[in-house]
């Protein structure tokens, strides 16, 4: 068993003295130290010190400390922080990916990759590259949760359509209306628990039969859940207090209506059109992702803990240049020109 990363006083000293970061420029001058960033993540990574072998998952292992990598005992390979985590293979350094993250965690309207770009010096379609995984980081399955579990529960659920050429919001909900969709918009599907959570689902058909379970499978059955008057969504009463509002008629009715819903819709909708330039509708659901684990966590939460929450999130998924684009070309880092080559940070 090599010798853990805090071996010596002096960096025990630094970590307890520096405190986590709070801001984004804290974040910068934190991480821009690689030990310290090194440390942050081992300490994320294995919180109880135990290091173990992504690949084979041994316990036996020699820490190399000057190139802070692990040999391992069981499988015989070196490993380091990144291998099987959304940094594995980039040969961008940890500061530059702890700035990047803390930004998409924390800006409201997230951040484009041309922003990126210019903020660290990085080209663009690296910082593209590098915002598509952090927000596969940021990826909730929200695997056997519900919405609608509490005893007063109210759920509202709508669709919106999102991309295309004509942004009109007008054109949009008269398009609800009709039922007539152009082809070249996604329809998203939200539900969205007042004072609590929003989920969203891509969907192809807005017909009864692909969006019923769609509500049976994020809503529990006796929640009240608010919708407009889709012909879809008829035949929910069964399982569900079911209240209609009639956008042909009026916006409100007491406490049906689907505004907060929208409210997050408009935000979506400025993010993709203002700070993002184009998304190709393949992409589209990272994008969601990331507004869904901004909008989830946004009470009783500093910027330093959602930061620390989208981390804890980064190991056991990876995302490779060729799976997200098809291409294989992945982008160079200029200043070192290594490619995707692997190199400990
Ligand atoms: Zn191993």
């Amino acid at each position: 068993m090599g010798k853990y990363i805090l071996d010596t006083r002096e960096e025990l000293a630094y970590i307890v003295l520096m405190k986590p970061p709070k801001t984004l420029q804290d974040a910068i001058v934190y991480f821009s130290d690689p030990q310290r960033a090194f440390d942050y993540a081992v300490k994320l990574r294995w919180p109880t010190g135990k290091v173990r072998c992504p690949r084979c998952n041994s316990a036996k292992n020699y820490f190399i400390k000057t190139r802070r990598l692990w040999l391992c005992r069981g499988c015989d390979k070196q490993f380091t922080i990144k291998v099987g985590t959304i940094f594995e293979d980039s040969p961008l350094g940890m500061d530059k990916w702890m700035a990047a993250f803390w930004m998409l965690c924390n800006c409201k309207n997230g951040i484009s990759s041309m922003e990126v770009h210019r903020a660290l010096g990085i080209t663009q379609k690296s910082a593209w590259f590098m915002l598509q995984r952090i927000r596969l980081a940021l990826q909730d399955d929200f695997f056997g949760k519900k919405l609608g579990s509490g005893p007063d529960s109210e759920v509202e659920v709508d669709e919106t359509f999102i991309g295309g050429k004509a942004r009109n919001m007008h054109k949009d909900r008269r398009a609800k209306l009709t039922g007539r969709i152009d082809d070249d918009k996604a329809v998203v599907v939200g539900f969205m628990e007042r004072g609590g959570q929003v989920r969203t689902q891509i969907v192809t058909r807005r017909r009864k039969y692909n969006m019923q379970p769609l509500v049976r499978e994020q809503v529990q059955a006796g929640a009240a859940i608010y919708t407009d008057a889709l012909k879809s969504y008829i035949g929910l009463d069964d399982d569900y207090k079911h209240g209609v509002i009639d956008h042909a008629v009026e916006y409100v009715h007491g406490r049906v209506h689907t505004n907060t819903l929208e409210n997050f819709w408009s935000l979506v909708k400025r993010g993709l059109h203002g700070t993002y330039v184009s998304v190709e509708p393949y992409h589209l659901y990272r994008y969601l992702d990331e507004q869904m684990f901004r909008f989830n966590n946004r009470k009783n939460m500093d910027d330093g803990q959602r930061f620390e929450l989208g981390m804890s999130q980064v190991f056991g998924k990876r995302l490779t240049y060729s799976e997200l684009t098809g291409k294989s070309d992945a982008p160079h880092h200029p200043e070192t020109g290594t490619g995707e080559a692997e190199a400990p940070f």
